[in-house]
Parts: C-alpha cells; sequence; structure tokens
C-alpha cells in the first residue's frame, strides 16, 4: 500500500488528486490519495516505477497507454505485468475533466468548454480552428491572482492552482475530441486561459514536459506559447532554464500609471524591471517576445500610446499583438474602433515594430477568459 510521504517525496513537484473514485470503495477502506499518472513527468514516473520494485523500462509503455493510445483508466493496461498493472489499478488514476458546457461560436471558429475537475471546481478550455490548424487554449489556474480590471478571470479572484495533470488533461480532452470528429491531431498550444501561468510555474512546467516530450503528446516547444502579466522572476527563469516554449507579455500600458489602472501586478514589478527582463530572456533566447495590448477606447487606444509603445520596444526584439477588448459585464470599457485599431498599428510599423490584429472571434459565446464560467454562475449559482 502506498502512503502519503512516499509519493510527496518522490514526486515533487507532482501534485496529488484526491479521487473522487474512493467514495465508491468498500466501506473500511482507508481514504488514501490516488495519484494522477498525467501529473508525473517522464523522470517522475521512472522514479516511481523503481520505488515500486519494477523497472523504470515500465514507463515507455505506460505513456503509449496513456499519450498515444489514451485510454480512460488503467485497468485496460493488460500488456503490462500483472503485478505492476495491480498496482496502478490499485493507487493510481487517469481523471480527466468533464464536460459541463460546450458551445459553438456562431462564425464556427470557435468552441469553448467549461470543464469540471475532480474537485467539481470548473476552469476554461478553448478550441479554435482556423484553416485546418486547430490550437487549444487552456487554463493554468482556477481564477487568478493577478485581477486585470477588463478580464472575467481577474474579477472573480483567485481560487487553487491546477496540477500539471490537470492542465495535460484539457490538451488531451482537446485532442480526443480532434480525434473523434476526424480532424487533425492538436499541435499548437497557448496558455492563456484562466490564470496566470508564472504564478503556477513548477505545475506549468511539469506539463510543458510532458506535452513536449517524444513519448507524450511530441508537441513542438516553438508550437507552445505562454502568456504572462509580467511575472519578472518568471521570466528570467524561463530563460535560464532554456524553455523554448514562446513568450507572450501582457503590457496594455506603456507608463507604469497606465499599465498599473489595468493591471495591479504592475505595482509589483514596474515597466522599466519588467523589460529588463524581457531584455534578458530575448538575449538569452535568442528570440521574439509576444507583447499583447488590449485595446480599450479611450484608455489605451491614442496615437500618443501607440507612439510610447513603439519607443518602449525599440531595444526589444518584438511583435505586438493588438486585441480590441472582449466586453465583460464586470468592466465597463469598450473595444476600440477599428479606425482607431488601424491608426495603432500604422504608428508602431513607423518604429518598425512589426504587429498583428487579433480577431475578436468567438464574441458570441464568451470566449473571453472566463466569460463562460461567469455566465455559469449566473445561471446555476454554481462556483
Ligand atoms: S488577464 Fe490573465 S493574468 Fe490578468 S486576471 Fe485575467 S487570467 Fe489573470
Amino acid at each position: 500500500m502506498v502512503n502519503w510521504q512516499e509519493y510527496t517525496s518522490l514526486l515533487r513537484p507532482a501534485k496529488i488528486l484526491i479521487c473522487t473514485l474512493c467514495r465508491a470503495r468498500p466501506l473500511g477502506y482507508n481514504h488514501l490519495p490516488m495519484l494522477n499518472l498525467y501529473d508525473l513527468n517522464y523522470p517522475a514516473l521512472e522514479n516511481l516505477l523503481q520505488t515500486w520494485g519494477f523497472s523504470p523500462y515500465h514507463a515507455g509503455r505506460i505513456w503509449a497507454y496513456l499519450y498515444q493510445e489514451q485510454v480512460d483508466t488503467v485497468a485496460v493496461m493488460t500488456d503490462l505485468r500483472r503485478d505492476l498493472q495491480d498496482r496502478l489499478v490499485q493507487d493510481t488514476a487517469v481523471p480527466l475533466p468533464h464536460t459541463r458546457l460546450d458551445t459553438h461560436s456562431s462564425d464556427g471558429f470557435t468552441r469553448k468548454f467549461l470543464l469540471a475537475l475532480a474537485d467539481g471546481q470548473t476552469i476554461e478550455t478553448v478550441l479554435m480552428g482556423f484553416k485546418g490548424r486547430a490550437t487549444a487554449c487552456v487554463s493554468t489556474q482556477v481564477g487568478c491572482a493577478m485581477g486585470c480590471v477588463f478580464c472575467a478571470t481577474g474579477q472573480m479572484g483567485f481560487t487553487r492552482h491546477l496540477s500539471a495533470g490537470e492542465i495535460v488533461g484539457q490538451v488531451l480532452f482537446v485532442d480526443r475530441l480532434l480525434q473523434e470528429t476526424s480532424q487533425p491531431r492538436l499541435r499548437n498550444i497557448v496558455l492563456m486561459g484562466m490564470g496566470e501561468p508564472l504564478h503556477n510555474y513548477e505545475a506549468t512546467m511539469t506539463a510543458v514536459d510532458i506535452l513536449t516530450h517524444p513519448k507524450g503528446m511530441a508537441i513542438a516547444p516553438r508550437h507552445i506559447t505562454l502568456s504572462t502579466v509580467g511575472v519578472v522572476p518568471g521570466i528570467i527563469r524561463l530563460a535560464d532554464e532554456g524553455r523554448q516554449v514562446r513568450l507572450a507579455v501582457s503590457l496594455h500600458g506603456a507608463t507604469d500609471a497606465e499599465r498599473q489602472a489595468l493591471v495591479p501586478p504592475a505595482r509589483r514589478w514596474p515597466l522599466a524591471e519588467l523589460l529588463d527582463a524581457c531584455r534578458y530572456y530575448t538575449q538569452k533566447r535568442k528570440r521574439h517576445i509576444f507583447f499583447e495590448w488590449t485595446l480599450i477606447e479611450d484608455k489605451n487606444d491614442a496615437p500618443e500610446q501607440a507612439h510610447a509603445l513603439g519607443q518602449l520596444l525599440q531595444t526589444i526584439p518584438a511583435h505586438v499583438n493588438l486585441i480590441p477588448l472582449n466586453p465583460t459585464p464586470g468592466y465597463d470599457g469598450l473595444p476600440t474602433a477599428r479606425p482607431s485599431v488601424k491608426q495603432f498599428q500604422a504608428i508602431l510599423t513607423q518604429y518598425g515594430i512589426p504587429s498583428t490584429v487579433r480577431q475578436r472571434r468567438g464574441i458570441d459565446i464568451a470566449a473571453g477568459c472566463g466569460q463562460l464560467k461567469v455566465s455559469d454562475i449566473q445561471v446555476s449559482g454554481v462556483k
């Protein structure tokens, strides 16, 4: 019988899932934590097998079951030696999130899910399909502590971090859906759903390890984009660890005062410090950064603000994504009108800064981060 200490000492930083299945076990059975196998990166699974007295060699077959065959239960891992399979059945689980809401945008490009986790918490996952290229936008936390004023997730506050397995579970959920409908496998992921990924660094990076591992989902690291509101220690750590994922930094303001009015963490990490970290990242990783700029009418869309942004990014290899605001009930801002968006973009071009205007797809299904969860809470009262 496995014990808690054994898990936590060997599998750090993997998180433990308290499996709801235990409730169905006979009276008298100890209510032990079930280990979520999706929480384990490859070395952690090899370590676990060795601790149990099995060869780490079996990790390859177990991962083939998990990520190629994508089985629903460890009970079907019948190729494994019997005592190992018994141990897995006894002590582990492979829980995937369940659909609570499934919404399709009228333009057919976006499908947004509210997914329920094992403890009943809900998160949002979005499938975006453009020209046969599917992208999953996944969450890294339930809620978010960053409190960006225009964001529905920020307005609901922070509940808890997701485990690596809960992040990976969203990707598997979307990939299965694509396979069921005979579409190409999922190859692009953006960590831009609910939560700040660098506030949940360990679990997020364990998930990235699993998603990019050749025996895991084998997704190219350059096809994973991590979006941060500007958590400076996390950006430096990404650079130092040589992480290959693409980095997007949400700016939204080109002065400390304007940025702090929209993004509260800007008080902790002022622009000068943030841009130093960005420069460090680009020098060390030899790649540019995407800077996200949510365009809000009369807040940050004036020509002088575009000039300020252009000047700010002069010394950093940058690409700016301009995103007209997705309106939320909790914030009275409006999206910038198209002519002003074009004018803003033209000014950035004068500074030699490439930019893209991101389309506001899926507005009719509340595709902005956190909006579907908020509408579900309003209808059902369930958090
Ligand atoms: S925009 Fe991102 S970082 Fe800001 S509150 Fe929303 S989820 Fe959190």
